[in-house]
């Protein structure tokens, strides 16, 4: 196992990661900003190093301070978390160039997939059901371009191959528009990552968001722990999340899984990673890998039993994946809010400091946390502070104690988005399970 680990990330999937270590007997650095010495992890850890100012460009994401960190402190593996340098693949690449053990898949498989061009091209080879489109990059042959839309139908998606966080894409309803607004997303492109490729997807106008998270040790083992529905979102962020999807084909989810397993397999993945799809009659259509831990992994711990921190931190050891895939099995629902420091209606960020905290409690609820009484919140980060997850051994038992888990939560003296929460897990049809991806937005009229 693993000596000591660096915990590359703050928050609550800083102290989620220490957590684990600890469960392991694994020893921890925090790193973190001058913003964030008073982080719940930093307190807890065994040792901490002050990385940078508080901008993340000059901490959190200042590669050669997090691997001399390393070096100062005899650190052996660094965790990236998720976000910051977690898909990074150049970081993962340097972290192991300097003798380090990246927590993560290996630093080729980072870029094949955050390259969603050549990402795609990949999950069909190995049999995974992608959208109808281009099958690689557009070019500047416009009467091919015209063709290829034509073949998928409108309307079309343009997206681009390096974009990420919900950016770099553009929707197209007629041939008019078409070329135009390939050249907009690929200036766009070219500005916000350095790279102007794009492609072209099948549009689907009404569907879910279905994820497939998955384990493997990079020696010919590979796992599923079955499904999330994450559709509840805003702006392609996501609000709520659940295990297991609820209403799914049973032979298209049984086909997808395995589909995602044998993936793992032929691209020899390592680690923790979440297939994603967009999910619409009944037919599944991949539209990136993440290959990290997810905010909402701790849906699917609650409803499998199993410690996903914990199996990456076996997998970076070198150990050989330990579960098998027949001893994985679904108990019970489990759900996921995201409790945020933003007004529930305007969604303006609210920094500052917690005056009086209270967790919720009782049966089947979690709270992954970093945020205590007189904690403040800085404004220089996400505004993720909590995570409340409910679980229950049916869906309907796992949402009503979470509405009784929200009712109970007290964030006082900043604002946060717990309103908003407890009015989406009494709306009627969340409560029947199955919304697509829209549905948040136009519930909230936006
Ligand atoms: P990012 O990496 O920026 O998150 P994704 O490829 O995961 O980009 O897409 C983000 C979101 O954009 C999806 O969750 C979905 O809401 C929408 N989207 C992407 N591709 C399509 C498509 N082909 N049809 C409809 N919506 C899409």
């Amino acid at each position: 196992m693993l000596d000591k680990v660096v915990i590359a990330n703050r928050g609550e999937i800083a102290l989620r990661i220490l957590r684990a270590c600890k469960e392991l007997d694994i020893k921890t650095v925090a790193i973190h900003s001058q913003a964030d010495k008073d982080l719940m992890h930093v307190r807890l850890a065994d040792e901490a190093v002050c990385i940078g100012p508080a901008s993340s460009a000059k901490s959190y994401l200042n590669v050669p301070s997090i691997i001399a960190a390393a070096e100062v402190t005899d650190a052996v593996g660094i965790h990236p978390g998720y976000g910051f340098l977690a898909e990074n693949a150049d970081f993962a690449e340097q972290v192991e160039r300097s003798g380090f053990t990246f927590i993560g898949p290996k630093a080729e498989t980072i870029r094949l997939m955050g390259d969603k061009v050549s990402a795609i091209e990949a999950m069909k080879e190995a049999g995974v059901p992608t959208v109808p489109g281009s099958d690689g990059a557009l070019d500047d042959d416009t009467e091919r371009t015209y063709k290829i839309a034509e073949r998928i139908g409108y309307p079309v998606i343009i997206k681009a191959a390096a974009g990420g966080g919900g950016r770099g894409m553009r929707v197209v309803h007629s041939e008019a528009s078409l070329i135009n607004s390939i050249h907009v997303t690929q200036s766009e492109a070219a500005a916000a990552f350095g790279d102007d490729t794009v492609y072209m997807e099948k549009y689907l106008e009404n569907p879910r968001h279905v994820e497939v998270q998955v384990l493997a040790d990079g020696q010919g083992n590979a796992v599923h722990l079955y499904d999330r529905d994450c559709s509840m979102q805003r702006r392609h962020q996501k609000v709520v999340e659940e295990a297991p999807a609820p209403h799914l084909d049973p032979d298209a989810r049984a086909q997808v899984l395995q589909a995602c397993v044998d993936a793992c397999i032929k691209i020899n993945y390592r680690g923790a990673g979440t297939f994603e799809f967009l999910y619409e009659n009944g037919g599944f259509y991949f539209i990136e890998m993440n290959t990290r831990v997810q905010v909402e992994h701790p849906v699917t711990e609650m409803i499998t039993g199993v410690d996903i921190v914990k199996e990456q931190l076996r997998i970076a050891s070198g150990l050989p994946l330990s579960l098998k895939q027949e001893d994985i099995k679904i108990q019970g629902h489990s759900f996921e809010c995201r409790i945020n420091a933003e007004d529930s209606k305007t969604f303006l960020p609210s920094p500052g400091t917690i005056k009086h905290f209270h967790a919720p409690g009782g049966n089947g609820i979690r709270v992954d946390s970093h945020i205590y009484n007189g904690y403040t919140v800085p404004p220089h980060y996400d505004s993720l502070i909590a995570k409340l997850i409910s679980y229950g051994e049916d869906r309907e038992t796992a949402l009503k104690r979470m509405e009784i888990a929200l009712d109970e939560m007290v964030v006082d003296g900043i604002r946060s988005n717990i309103a908003l929460q407890q009015e989406i897990v009494k709306d009627c049809r969340f409560q029947e399970g199955g919304v697509n991806i829209h549905y948040l937005e136009k519930k909230l009229g936006l």
